[in-house]
């Protein structure tokens, strides 16, 4: 059999890609191949659970407008599947007048993003949060909580019911593209497909050399690392609680947020990891080290980020340093408040000159569409980044089509 789209990846990319192919498409052949056991095992059930507004990307990014309709498509998708939401608004802290001026500069970016935010005082902070303190803050009224891996199993619900196939614990090791197929193969098995979509987030750059793309970054994986507060503090802020980042490092920050199952996290900070799928502190893999160690373009990114690579690494391994960052604005925590959490892990792009990349990246061939970075918020965006790539797709089948039968 010869199945129109495979997709590579059981992560929310992937689902919603999935998803969105076999709506635009109905009665399509579809399969989507997850190397683990259960769907959004990675990157997509291992985030904060915040369904962005779209405040902090550059105007006209990718970025700002796929997260600007990702919110509100989010959104529908859990009221029309009965997901558990919460729309709690999100408070963006100043605490010294470098943040205050960057606070401005954030304002004025929110208004060209068109998010609605509203600027206010430090009385009117402590009013909304007594347990907070801050010169002034930005609050964006639309950002949610909701839980992302619930959404995948509902992704896939929706995928099986219009047709389409997915299979677990099938890892793709190898992908042959030829001039009208592409073959993809896991250990003795192996499907046909007239077009792949790979959406593998931490393993991207590997599944795009898999398929014989001559690419030039690497997947870099950072960790982010989280608290818990105890239960007894599950009450203690009404929205969640944001730093103002630097415009430099805007993935930097420790936050405060309340979970769509009533607890609250502290982080994630952003250490360099050891490993792309290992989760508890110091797991290590030789091959995912030795592929960035002998990336140049790793080396010059550490080599820029030296001052805030190490801070963050301190923090990391001296909770008191980590407890101080949330401190600033919210000078009750104590170190017993901070218990343990799983940590997630980022998949970054890193081009060989160095460049981080913080927009979304897609590469295509003839037959293939691999998506290389979905950083955050590509949770948020999951929806309208199917959208586009399913967009892509079908233009591409139904060109293909006309030249096979020589229209
Ligand atoms: C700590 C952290 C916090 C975050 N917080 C937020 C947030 O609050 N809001 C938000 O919008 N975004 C957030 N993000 C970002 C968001 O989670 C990711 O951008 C998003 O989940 C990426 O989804 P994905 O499907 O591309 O990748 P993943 O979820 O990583 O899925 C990729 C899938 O591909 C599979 N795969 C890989 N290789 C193969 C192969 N060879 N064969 C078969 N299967 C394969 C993997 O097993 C995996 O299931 C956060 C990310 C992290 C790490």
């Amino acid at each position: 059999m010869i199945y129109d789209f495979c997709v590579v990846g059981g992560g929310i990319v992937g689902l919603a890609t999935a998803m969105t192919l076999l709506q635009r498409r109905p009665g399509a052949s579809l399969i989507l191949l997850e190397k683990e056991s259960s769907l959004g095992r990675h990157q997509t059930g291992h985030n904060s659970g915040v369904i962005h507004a779209g405040i902090y990307y550059t105007p006209g990014s990718l970025k700002a407008e796929l997260c600007r309709r990702g919110s509100q498509a989010t959104k529908d998708f859990c009221a029309e599947h009965g997901i558990p939401l919460e729309v709690c608004g999100k408070h963006l802290i100043a605490t010294n007048a470098v943040e205050v001026e960057r606070m401005d500069a954030l304002y004025a970016r929110s208004i060209k993003n068109n998010v609605a935010v509203e600027r206010i005082d430090a009385q009117e902070l402590q009013r909304r949060e007594p347990n907070i303190r801050g010169l002034g803050a930005l609050f964006l009224a639309a950002t949610g909580i909701v839980d992302y891996k619930l959404i995948c199993e509902t992704m896939g619900r929706v995928v099986r019911s219009a047709g389409g196939t997915i299979q677990l614990g099938v890892e793709v090791t190898e992908i042959r593209e030829a001039s009208g197929e592409v073959v993809i193969a896991a250990r003795n098995r192996r499907w046909t497909a007239k077009q792949l979509i790979a959406c593998a987030g931490l393993q991207s750059d590997r599944v795009a050399q898999m398929a014989g793309l001559k690419i030039n970054y690497r997947v870099v994986p950072f960790r982010g690392e989280y608290y818990q507060l105890p239960p007894d503090k599950n009450d203690m802020f009404r929205s969640l609680i944001y730093p103002i980042p630097d415009p430099e490092l805007p993935f930097l920050g420790i936050h405060l947020t309340r979970m769509i199952n009533g607890s609250v996290t502290v982080g994630p900070n952003a250490v360099l990891g050891f490993a792309r799928e290992g989760y508890p502190k110091f797991s290590f893999s030789v091959e995912d080290m030795r592929d960035y160690l002998t990336f140049p373009g790793f080396w010059k990114v550490i080599t820029k980020n030296r001052k805030s690579g190490l801070a963050e690494m301190a923090n990391s391994l001296w909770k008191r340093g980590y407890l101080k960052q949330c401190q600033k604005y919210c000078p009750s925590l104590t170190l017993e408040d901070l218990g343990p959490y799983e940590a997630g892990i980022r998949a970054q792009a890193v081009m060989r000159d160095g460049t981080l990349v913080h927009d979304f990246l897609f590469v295509e061939t003839d037959r293939t569409l691999h998506v290389c970075n979905a950083p955050s918020p590509a949770a948020t965006s999951a929806l309208p980044i199917g959208e586009m790539i399913a967009e892509k797709c079908i233009g591409a089948q139904s060109g293909s089509d006309q030249r096979d039968t020589g229209r």
